[in-house]
């Protein structure tokens, strides 16, 4: 409850164990929501809880492999018992396979698909009832400038984070009368494992195409998130918000 005797509202944050997820469990739970952060084994769901408790931020983290229909049933049906659907879904979990299009197998198009597109559709169907009975929520999804520049040897997940992003302007479309909001973050390079795994050389190059001269921090994402998720964006949806350094200027 909040100072006021409301229920704080509650954030699910997937893929929020590293990188960009676990920076915007952090904000949000600083900005006062319960968070649900999640991981894909025990792990790192108790570590999860674990810093989110540190920071003194209330909520627990928990297991979902964000490509398996059962495990986001699961997930939400836990939620719905422990009554704390989200009001605010941030579809963060993502993964890339990278390579040249004709050595692409079909499994690491399926893989990311399943996991970067299908489960923002499974998620954020599991989640609209309730924000509609209640008459307020929050999509947001994390998807890549890649989705919307094109980037060679990422054809799988330039398809999925472009299709979240038609996915989401439908969407706002749809839910545009009942107080919920469907925004995209489209992030640039930002220094978490996913980019600290790229060779060095390449890292070096890329920085010097981005006009900020840096990669972003996930710090920088997560307030954005914030933002989007707060009463004062209320009038914002349908939307891809960028944050890049400049790199691409839609
Ligand atoms: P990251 O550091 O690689 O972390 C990925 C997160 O997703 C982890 O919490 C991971 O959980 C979770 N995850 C991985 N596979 C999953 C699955 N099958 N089901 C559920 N969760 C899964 O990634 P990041 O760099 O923070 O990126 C976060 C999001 O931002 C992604 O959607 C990514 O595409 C997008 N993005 C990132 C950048 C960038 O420069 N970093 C740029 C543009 C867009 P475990 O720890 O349990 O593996």
């Amino acid at each position: 409850m909040t100072a006021q005797g409301q229920r704080a509202k509650t954030a699910l944050v997937t893929g929020a164990s590293r990188g960009i997820g676990r920076a915007i469990a952090l904000e949000l739970g600083r900005a006062g929501l319960e968070v649900v952060g999640t991981a894909t084994a025990d792990d790192g769901a108790r570590a999860i809880t674990g810093f989110l408790e540190g920071e003194g931020v209330r909520g627990h983290g928990a297991v979902l492999r964000a490509e398996q229909a059962d495990s986001v049933a699961a997930l939400l049906g836990s939620l719905a018992e422990q009554d704390k659907m989200p009001d605010v879904l941030v579809n963060n979990a993502g993964i890339t396979r990278d390579s040249l299009l004709l050595r692409m197998s079909d499994e690491d198009w399926q893989a990311v698909i399943n996991t970067d597109l299908t489960s923002v559709f499974r998620l954020s169907k599991a989640c609209v009832r309730a924000m509609m009975k209640k008459k307020w929520g929050r999509i947001i999804s994390i998807t890549s400038l890649t989705g919307a520049a094109g980037n060679p040897g990422q054809a799988n997940y330039a398809a999925a984070k472009a299709g979240i992003t038609g996915f989401s302007k439908s969407l706002a479309k749809e839910l545009g009368t009942r107080n919920i909001t469907v925004n995209c973050v489209a992030p640039g390079f930002i220094d978490t494992d996913m980019v600290r795994a790229l060779p060095e050389k390449y890292r070096d190059e890329i920085v010097r195409t981005i006009p900020a001269a840096r990669f972003g921090e996930a710090r920088e994402v997560a307030e954005l998130v914030r933002f989007l998720a707060s009463g004062a964006a209320a009038y914002i949806t349908g939307e891809t918000v960028h944050i890049n350094g400049g790199l691409y200027m839609a």
